[in-house]
């Protein structure tokens, strides 16, 4: 049994990100949030576009108002959008307002409340700064500068940069295709009646959430029985079809547990077979050489916590390194105070789920009421975190600060 650390570095080792040529396609702008920019964006626009206004207020030549009040006469007025017209020359100045291009011959801005307005002539208040509240033409960005590097998550602040830069097609990363198989006789879709003995397959439906909600394709391939040759056939056929494959169930010590058997007789190399924490003890990871990309293959236990347990604590991380984030993805852990006391397995480290509340000012961990056997699935609703008992503690007292990973 290795440690989860352990067990994340080696997973992390098995997998290469996507590759920057060849795995990407182009999408639309509208289309582009949660996926993996794959190459640098340079723009030919400069930001701001043009010296303009910062304020409503007037557009005037700063030797006119250094020393106020003074009165200028209003050449014409500027609304955004509007091209001017004419050249401020000396005692003049030109109604402005927020956004608007300077107009040649000013280099400053009064705001209005600065000014007191008469028919066409404006008197200045006060003395403003040269060059105040002029926004200048290439202050916020040089065209042909890299605006945004290839590897970042786009989301609506990247968006509003693309936007605003008239890049409507992008390249990205392709999502990274996952099968989801189930194995286990007594697995139904949740469609069918349930006969005596049977449950449904809940694991399909919630890994194919978690593939998606992280960036993912995933590819639903079904229930599988627990036969030997309909698993081969079956693991096989994902094996060709994804970057990855998660399979539920059947990686326990059970008398219908064949999958790792079955991963050595399709030539897979494996390279773990349990990692100490619980839920989610025994975990097989393997891979497969293929002409182009290896495929990863994690062998996940049935139960449903454990399920979900090992996709956020395993598969994500993998998951992050093969879409083309160019930063390292880790698991975002915080320190939180738990709320009520926590049991751990000593042997193993626990992971408990429940939520991260602000209460009285603290980040504090509630743990989710209810059984927490791998096997209930009914507490795992609005979880939003994982308390982490470390490996060698019995028992965490209520209101110690301990690590949790947000999920
Ligand atoms: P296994 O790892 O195959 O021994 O399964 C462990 C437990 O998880 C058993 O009680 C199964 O019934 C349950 N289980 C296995 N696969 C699924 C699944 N796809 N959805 C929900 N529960 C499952
Ligand atoms: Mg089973």
């Amino acid at each position: 049994m290795i440690s989860s650390q352990e067990a994340e570095a080696k997973i992390l080792q098995l997998v290469s990100a996507l590759d920057r040529e060849i795995d990407v396609e182009t999408v639309d702008l509208t289309a582009a949030p949660g996926r993996i920019l794959a190459t640098d964006v340079t723009s030919s626009l400069d930001f701001p576009h043009w010296d303009n206004s910062a304020m409503d207020g007037y557009a005037v030549r700063y030797a006119d108002v250094q020393s106020c009040p003074v009165t200028l006469d209003i050449i014409e007025e500027i609304p955004a959008g509007v091209q001017p017209q004419k050249r401020v020359e000396m005692a003049q100045a030109a109604r402005i307002f927020t956004g608007a291009i300077l107009p040649e011959g000013a280099d400053t801005i009064v705001m209005q409340e600065q000014t007191r307005r008469e028919e066409n002539r404006v008197t200045i208040l006060q003395a403003p700064q040269c060059q105040e509240f002029v926004r200048h033409r290439a202050s916020f960005y040089q065209a042909g500068e890299t605006l945004l590097e290839a590897g970042i998550a786009i989301a609506a602040p990247e968006i509003a940069v693309l936007a605003a830069a008239q890049c409507t097609q992008l390249t990205v990363y392709r999502r990274p295709r996952v099968a989801i198989l189930s194995t286990g006789d007594e697995l139904v879709s949740p469609e069918k009646t349930l006969q005596p003995g049977q449950i449904v397959d809940s694991n399909q439906y919630a890994l194919a959430a978690f593939v998606a909600q992280n960036g993912g394709i995933p590819l639903q391939l079904g229930i599988v029985r627990d036969r030997p040759d309909e698993l081969k056939d079956a693991i096989a056929n994902a094996i060709a079809s994804a970057d990855f494959v998660l399979s539920t169930g059947g990686v326990s010590v059970g008398d219908y547990d064949y999958i790792d058997r079955i991963l050595q007789e399709l030539g897979g190399a494996i390279h773990i077979q349990s990692v100490a924490i619980k839920p989610g003890k025994p975990l097989t990871v393997a891979t497969f050489a293929r002409k182009d990309k290896s495929c990863l293959y994690f062998g996940i236990p049935g139960n449903p916590v454990s399920a979900l347990v090992t996709a956020w604590r395993f598969v994500l991380p993998a998951l992050k390194k093969l879409s083309g984030l160019a930063t390292n993805w880790s698991p975002e852990l915080i320190k939180v105070r738990t709320q009520f006391e926590l049991k751990g397995a000593m042997q193993r480290e626990t992971y408990l789920w429940g939520k991260v509340q602000l209460i009285d000012g603290y980040y504090r961990f509630v743990v989710a009421g209810g059984s927490h056997s791998s096997s209930n699935l009914i507490n795992l609703a609005q979880t939003n975190a994982l308390a982490i008992v470390p490996l060698g503690v019995k028992q965490i007292a209520a209101g110690t600060e301990i690590w949790a990973m947000r999920v």
